[in-house]
């Protein structure tokens, strides 16, 4: 497989899909530019061999050209972080927009406008009736889809080569994510470097296991994270089940929960994971204690409870301290740790206990020589709130594609580039 570093693009355009997809204030200011940063050694790379990036992204939902979402916002702060003379194209696909790609001198980049301004790169049709006959979908799917192939050939027709970066997009086939792959050999197609290191830490979790392996699995709902935890079940030693799923799980043991959250359709499914995790041998972690308030807010009167005797009228937001430290005594002992989702509803400043003494036990694992993922959301707000990334080994910038990945789904962006090779 050809690889970014092996790679010499003196002389090159090449195609770069990154995920700019960055949050934005109301004076359209960038509140936080970590994607924009994790993109920067492969953009710095190319420039650096005497090649040109033509940087391709998505950035929020558009449904049509806007200028809330246009790229043009970011420019700026993209040149100054890379250092490099930055240009614009205000049509991923316009008309001028190859003979600006081919006057592209030494040292410049150009970057597209947003390529969801089309409806082509998701290739899902817009702006249907919501009464539309299923005659009319069908029809809207074809045409986009046709229209699909001359879009992604067009942006692949800018470029000598093709490097995929977008680790957060990997999950979706997309004309510039996955399809655009196919115009491209496989000596001129390739990860980047943040790709790179996004799939070497999903093998890591997944197929080069040093053990015990523990996963924290937290968060609000079951039924979001089902396939996750059947999937992890087939490799871990042990499985933190926490945050608000708790509770679905203690009321299928029979537990009084108060008004904590559950999901009374999946009762069942609860004890059948119980039953699952017990019949492969792994070691399933639940609360035992909770800290509990009179109502969901920050202000609330607090408490703490056995997990199974929460009153009527309070509800668990929080694991508590008995809690607490059986999950660190799991963690410590760990050499490979993969945490998704808080304990509690680290939102409030007053139930952010739980999931901060999961970060410092997995930074304490870290420093004993385990290796430990952070990823998927609400974890990685977490690390960064509790000022613990640097301590972890690596913190993924996907959320889904992570997700999906660790489920054992094959993601479209990642296998594009296996192809032919
Ligand atoms: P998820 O997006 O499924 O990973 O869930 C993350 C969300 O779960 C966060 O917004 C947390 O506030 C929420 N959460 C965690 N624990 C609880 C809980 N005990 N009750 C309600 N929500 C919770």
């Amino acid at each position: 497989m050809q690889t970014i570093e092996k790679y010499n693009f003196a002389g090159k355009k090449a195609f770069v899909r990154v995920d700019f997809n960055v949050p934005l204030d109301e004076n359209f200011k960038i509140t936080d530019d970590t994607r924009i940063r994790a993109a920067l050694p492969t953009l710095k790379k190319i420039i650096a061999d005497g090649g040109n990036p033509v940087i391709g992204s998505h950035l929020g939902r558009p449904k049509g050209v806007t200028d809330k979402y246009s790229l043009r916002h970011i420019l700026g702060h993209v040149a100054g972080l890379l250092e490099a003379d930055v240009l614009f194209a205000d049509d991923c696909i316009g008309e001028g927009t190859a003979a600006k790609v081919a006057a592209l001198k030494p040292g410049q980049a150009l970057l597209l406008e947003n390529l969801r301004f089309y409806a082509e790169e998701e290739g899902k049709p817009r702006g249907l009736a919501e009464d539309a006959s299923d005659e009319e979908k069908s029809a809207a799917k074809k045409a986009v889809k046709a229209g699909q192939k001359e879009f992604t050939r067009k942006l692949a027709s800018y470029a000598d080569a093709y490097v995929n970066d977008a680790f957060g997009t990997a999950h979706r086939a997309h004309a510039s994510t996955a399809l655009i792959a196919e115009y491209f050999d496989a000596d001129n197609k390739m990860f980047g470097y943040l790709m790179e290191k996004e799939v070497q830490a999903v093998e890591k979790i997944l197929n080069d296991i040093n053990r015990p392996f523990t996963a924290i699995m937290g968060g609000s709902k079951v039924s979001s994270k089902i396939e996750i935890i059947e999937n992890l079940l087939n490799k871990v030693d042990n499985l933190i089940i926490t945050g608000g799923m708790t509770y679905t799980f203690t009321k299928a043991q029979g537990g009084r929960i108060g008004n904590s959250i559950c999901e009374d359709d999946k009762l069942d499914l609860a004890t059948d994971l119980l039953q699952k995790a017990k019949e492969k041998g792994v070691n399933i972690v639940l609360a035992t204690d909770a800290k509990i308030a009179d109502s969901f807010s920050n202000d609330a009167k607090t408490a703490f409870s056995p997990v199974d005797e929460i009153p009527d009228g309070w509800e668990g937001l929080d694991i508590g301290p008995e809690t607490e430290k059986q999950y660190a005594e799991v963690i410590k002992r760990s050499k490979t740790i993969l945490w998704n989702g808080p304990t509690g509803v680290f939102e409030f400043d007053n139930f952010t206990h739980g999931s901060r003494a999961v970060g410092e036990a997995i930074v304490e694992a870290t420093r004993n020589g385990a290796f430990s993922l952070v990823g998927g959301g609400d974890s990685v707000a977490c690390v960064n709130k509790f000022g613990l990334a640097g301590g972890v080994s690596y913190v993924s910038t996907g959320g889904g594609a992570l997700l999906e990945a660790i489920e054992g789904k094959t993601l479209p962006g990642i296998a594009a580039i296996g192809k032919n090779n």
